[in-house]
């Protein structure tokens, strides 16, 4: 991976020219690290048909306390390094996009609206909580953004911090990319999401956690084609100012979804979390519960469990490198959701840190990070 990491510095340049290849752009600002933080980094770069973002995640504005109250977790620098295709296709349908980041914002800081919280801690439940206008304090700050176990501060709505740096010109801001490739713009008044709050109550008992549709719960909206101006993954097409050709685009609005949970074209690998092929991770509010984290899982997924006796070397029957229900004892079946804490329905190595060891009687490991 290219080390050339770019220091901030001045302005922020979030414009970009459509498709020059070896383009570099320096995204800066004259922000500084946050108290015992490094400065933040970010290099935009265009390698072979692709645009490769590499960050350490830290954002060039201001940050809410981390650890605080809803979130127990403190900001760490991560070693980030996603790309995307240049020249992105749409797909005839949707893919959807859940437990990992949809995009990355131009100073470099994912994008990842979901969560990893459901109605009685029941990922299969069908209700997922939202962070934004929830029922639970999930401790957001001013660029509605807070911080995974793995120390990944990460945007769940539109981040003012990042936007009051863009310059448009009285265009819109391009204030990111998503995972396809396709562009992400800052709402304007054009663009208008087409989800609403469902009408009259949810369903109580078993079947859900009553109450009005709020908009605690993902299942609370609907998509109500031509309510708005922007189709079911918030985005459109257009022209605009870096794409005078015009684009397929996606945008950052004010309500709900907030962001896309769903991409019109095909999602890098490189957004996945977690070692390869292990799943995604996610974004659990306990603190030491394992939450595998962005691009840190690929490296961390080898270094699980290495000691003999490892809740992996014992109970990951079929070695495929992770614990499902299955394999699980029955303590740990008890706890699994406490353990899986992407809530993918497998405790991979990073989660399984969290389980004890032979001879120890903590429920918890060492934190990820
Ligand atoms: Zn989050």
């Amino acid at each position: 991976m290219n080390k050339a990491l770019l220091k901030w510095g001045g302005l922020i340049l979030a414009g970009h020219l459509y498709g020059h290849p070896g383009q570099v752009e320096d995204v800066s600002t004259a922000a500084g690290g946050a108290a015992g933080l490094p400065p933040a980094e970010v290099k935009i770069s265009e390698q072979g048909g692709y645009r490769v973002i590499e960050a350490n995640g830290l954002p060039n504005h201001a940050m809410g306390q981390f650890p605080g109250p809803g979130c127990p977790n403190a900001v760490s620098a991560q070693s980030y390094t996603f790309r995307m295709p240049l020249f992105p296709k749409t797909n005839g349908a949707f893919t959807v996009i859940k437990q990992q980041p949809i995009g990355v914002a131009v100073n470099g800081v994912p994008i990842d609206p979901g969560t990893a919280e459901y109605w009685k801690n029941d990922r299969n439940s069908g209700w997922h909580m939202e962070a934004i206008g929830g029922g639970k304090n999930l401790g957001l700050d001013q660029s509605l953004a807070h911080v995974q176990p793995n120390g990944a501060y990460h945007y769940h709505g539109i981040p003012e911090g990042l936007l009051a740096g863009l310059s448009a010109n009285g265009n819109q801001k391009l204030m990111g990319y998503a995972a396809d490739g396709f562009p992400i713009y800052a709402q304007t008044a054009q663009n208008r999401s087409s989800y609403q709050l469902k009408k009259g109550s949810r369903p109580s008992g078993t079947a859900g956690p009553g109450g009005t549709y709020d908009g605690t719960y993902e299942a609370d909206y609907e998509f109500v084609e031509g309510s708005g101006d922007l189709d079911k993954a918030n985005g459109k097409s257009g022209v605009t100012s870096e794409y005078p050709q015009g684009t397929y685009y996606y945008v950052a609005t004010a309500e709900f979804p907030f962001y896309p949970r769903m991409l019109k074209g095909t999602p890098d690998a490189s957004f996945r979390r977690g070692p390869p092929g292990g799943g995604p991770g996610g974004d659990s509010q306990r603190k030491g519960a394992g939450g595998s984290g962005g691009q840190q899982g690929g490296k961390s997924g080898g270094m699980g469990q290495a000691a003999g006796g490892s809740p992996m070397q014992r109970f990951d029957k079929n070695g495929d490198g992770k614990i499902s229900m299955e394999e699980a004892p029955p303590p740990m079946k008890a706890n699994f959701s406490q353990h899986d804490s992407n809530g993918d329905g497998w405790i991979d190595a990073e989660e399984a840190r969290s389980l004890p060891r032979l001879g120890q009687g903590g429920p918890k490991g060492p934190p990820p990070n």
